[in-house]
């Protein structure tokens, strides 16, 4: 170690030594396999992941060589058939799950749906859908289609997330939850609130949308029933990458899937004219997969190889804690809108501001990418396979600036876009 420098990170007058953090990041050259475009400070990794390196020319090779000329003699030679089960096994590597009870398909809304069809049909003598005001909308509104098109007296009920524990009774079909809030990042207790619901003879179901590639999840270890979650957020998938779904092991052979498509049939070029599901998670596919963003999102998960999730999950706690503790230093007129301790959320971190909108777009002028979400809070999403703290000192350092000189109160940065 050069002299002049703790590994602590802290420089001898208690800032925080910025360069010795990055050089003893474990993490570091992970940076490279990313393509960050010059001037940017990307602080949205959790609503759509840059683009890895290695995308590109996998994504030309599977047009032109596989497509192009294989054309549908690629189905066999080049492996597409089997590409959702090797993308879900992938993924199941990253949280925490054994082999073949992940695929990827489909979109999270999807299959939220079917995960929630699948377990409610195991508790048919329950009618609760226990969920919270901290889920994300799209998993509440699938669930208040399907009880609608149930028609059997389902209730969907939501109750403000420290609530959820006390909620649990012996009424509850199904616990639906997603484990870090998309707005605060309040990370949720998955394995507590599991036994929890298993003690009361419910099932759990995971949406891991702002959890899977952003911190350490056990599925397995924690007993949970079902998951779902995004391909184009941590996992850097790609605009609109598949999504994935777990189950466990144990229901896999009594699960009914909801959505009986031909790829979910024991044997779908037999063209039987009744379906016969598959054995294992193939029954929950449902139609033909998206071949070209599933290459896409099978290259970028290459990024996650041999990444120690312990190691990834203390790099976003000292990322995120430098943003926070700065940020509140020196920008008083934002208010904290996630929870304090690193340990109870995720790898995000909320400001509430009257003009959070208008701050955002100012903040996007000048480079620092971060998003709004309303009715007034900026988001910031700490990815730790391609951010520095140089980089987070640097988004610091134009908050503050913004903030100073009150240049988000330009009207340009007030007239709303359709996608904030
Ligand atoms: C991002 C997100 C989704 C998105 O669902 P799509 O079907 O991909 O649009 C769903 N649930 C949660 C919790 C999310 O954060």
């Amino acid at each position: 170690m050069p002299t002049g420098h703790r590994a602590t990170g802290a420089a001898p007058n208690g800032a925080p030594d910025i360069a010795a953090l990055d050089r003893n990041d474990p993490l570091k050259d992970r940076r490279e396999l990313f393509s960050i475009p010059d001037g940017v400070l990307y602080l949205d990794g959790n609503s759509l992941g840059v683009l890895p390196k290695s995308v590109p020319a996998r994504l030309a090779e599977a047009v032109t060589k596989e497509w192009g000329e294989s054309l549908i003699r690629a189905w066999n030679e080049h492996g597409w058939i089997d590409l959702p089960q090797r993308v879900g096994d992938r993924i199941a590597r990253i949280i925490g799950a054994a082999p073949g009870q992940v695929t990827a398909c489909d979109s999270t809304s999807i299959n939220v749906f079917k995960v929630l069809a699948a377990a409610l049909a195991l508790r048919p003598d329950r009618k609760v859908i226990l969920s919270d005001s901290g889920n994300f909308p799209t998993d509440l509104y699938m669930a208040q289609g399907l009880r609608d098109l149930l028609g059997q007296g389902h209730e969907l009920k939501i109750v403000a997330p420290e609530q959820v524990e006390a909620a649990i009774g012996e009424d509850v079909a199904v616990v639906m939850l997603t484990q870090v809030d998309y707005r605060s990042g309040r990370l949720h207790d998955m394995a507590a609130i599991t036994a929890i619901a298993h003690a009361a003879g419910a099932l759990t179901i995971w949406d891991l949308a702002h959890s899977a590639g952003a911190l350490p999840v056990e599925l397995d270890a924690a007993g949970a029933d079902f998951a779902v979650g995004c391909g184009y957020k941590y996992l850097n998938g790609g605009p609109g990458a598949p999504a994935f779904l777990y189950v466990a092991q144990r229901h896999l052979d009594h699960v009914a899937p909801p959505l009986t498509g031909w790829m979910g049939h024991a044997a779908p070029f037999a063209f039987d004219l009744d379906y016969r599901a598959d054995t294992g998670i193939g029954r929950m596919r449902v139609g033909t997969p998206p071949i070209l963003s599933l290459v896409a999102l099978e290259a970028a998960l290459a990024a996650f190889e041999g990444v120690d999730m312990a190691a990834l999950r203390a790099k976003s706690i000292s990322l995120s804690e430098l943003f926070r503790a700065e940020v509140e230093r020196r920008c008083p007129d934002l208010e904290l809108a996630s929870p304090r301790d690193p340990q109870a959320r995720g790898s995000q971190v909320s400001f509430r501001f009257e003009h959070g909108y208008a701050l955002m777009q100012a903040l996007i002028a000048r480079g620092v990418i971060g998003d709004f979400r309303a009715p007034d809070v900026v988001r910031f999403g700490f990815t730790p396979l391609y951010l520095s703290h140089a980089d987070v000192m640097a988004a610091c350092d134009i908050l503050q600036e913004i903030m100073e000189t009150r240049a988000w109160d330009r009207p340009e940065f007030h007239k709303r876009a359709k996608v904030t």
